[in-house]
């Protein structure tokens, strides 16, 4: 993989973009391939957007998500131009199989593959060119960084800082996280000199749910959490029966696996929701345990450091029964 660098003395030259991140993207992935959208269409490169999935509804008032195409549902479209393109910007993701149903596809064709992300083991071979940093905020800092570094901070507008503000504000946990470094404050002293409206990107993320949304969050704090002190550690189930009577949707149960972590003394919280296909795992830590590692080793995932996620075929009650011995067995690392 050469490094990114290299790719901004062909940015001058008009090309066929596609972007395009993880499956049921978030606000970093959604915000990052927008905001990458933006800054390429002014450029004057013909940028399509193709997320693998459907995404979250509080993602919908980004700029430009309504040209966003959804894989599953415009397949055929999607390979058309996917066949067509000279690049694809691989943004928040490092392997293709974090794209599901577009994998075979991402793989198969011979355009020049580009990765902007800032997970861990990343698979580079894959990649013609691209940076891979896990010391980054966010892939929306990353491509603030793309943007400044290839000397086109100008072009930066509203509808791109929006989009980047999101991302970055997303993937810090509101600048909370050890990957909230100086520069992501110089990043947001920036975007505020150019006219970011913050407070709005904040009401958009944040104060933008519907009442069951909150009424669910209610029902999981008080019924499907379990704290194990011995261990520092809690662990939310969600079973459907919830998901079906709360109605909730994609992106509904973002930042809940969170909320354990406001507990005195807590160091690990995983978060468990029974999906049709497959039992979703989230996980987050505080200081020195390592979920990245936990969720490659017991749950097919992987992620940060201090966030990471996984799956399961397991029915719910016997993935909850593989955490706790997992929990059991890392015991040392979580005292
Ligand atoms: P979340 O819990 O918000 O879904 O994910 C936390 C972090 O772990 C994100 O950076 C996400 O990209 C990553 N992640 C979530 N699920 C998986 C997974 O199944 N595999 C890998 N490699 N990373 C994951
Ligand atoms: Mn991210």
């Amino acid at each position: 993989m050469k490094a990114i660098r290299e790719i901004f003395p062909l940015l001058i030259e008009p090309r066929k973009v596609v972007i395009t991140m993880h499956q049921k993207p978030d606000a970093d992935a959604m915000g990052s391939a927008l905001a990458l959208f933006h800054f390429l269409s002014a450029l004057g490169h013909s940028a399509t957007v193709i997320s693998p999935t459907n995404w979250a509804g509080w993602v919908d008032w980004m700029p430009g998500t309504k040209e966003v195409l959804d894989y599953e549902k415009n397949k055929n479209k999607a390979d058309l131009i996917l066949d067509e393109t000279d690049w694809v910007f691989c943004l928040d993701f490092n392997i293709f199989h974090r794209t599901k149903t577009m994998t075979d596809k991402l793989k198969s064709i011979s355009c020049t593959k580009i990765l902007i992300d800032h997970h861990q083991e990343p698979d580079t071979p894959s990649f013609n060119y691209g940076i891979s940093d896990t010391s980054k905020s966010s892939t929306c800092e990353m491509i603030y960084d793309f943007i400044v570094d290839s000397g086109n901070a100008s072009i930066i507008n509203t509808e791109i800082s929006e989009c980047i503000y999101a991302g970055v504000v997303a993937d810090t946990g509101s600048f909370r996280f050890s990957s909230t470094h100086a520069g992501v404050h110089l990043l947001v002293a920036d975007l505020k000199t150019r006219g970011l409206d913050h407070g709005k990107v904040h009401d958009k993320l944040f104060d933008n749910f519907l009442e069951n949304r909150l009424r669910f969050t209610g029902n999981v704090l008080l019924n499907r959490m379990e704290v194990f002190y011995e261990y520092n550690t809690a662990l939310i189930a969600i079973p459907k029966s919830d998901i079906l009577k709360y109605n909730i949707k994609t992106g509904d149960t973002e930042g809940l696996v969170n909320y354990p972590l406001s507990i005195q003394g807590i160091k690990l919280v995983a978060l468990v929701i029974d999906r049709e296909e497959e039992r979703k795992w989230s996980f987050r830590s505080k200081g020195e345990f390592d979920c990245n590692t936990f969720a490659r080793k017991y749950f097919e995932g992987g992620g940060h450091y201090n966030a990471s996620g996984g799956s399961s075929r397991s029915s719910l009650e016997k993935t909850v029964e593989e955490f706790k011995k997992a929990m059991i067995e890392n015991n040392d690392l979580l005292k």
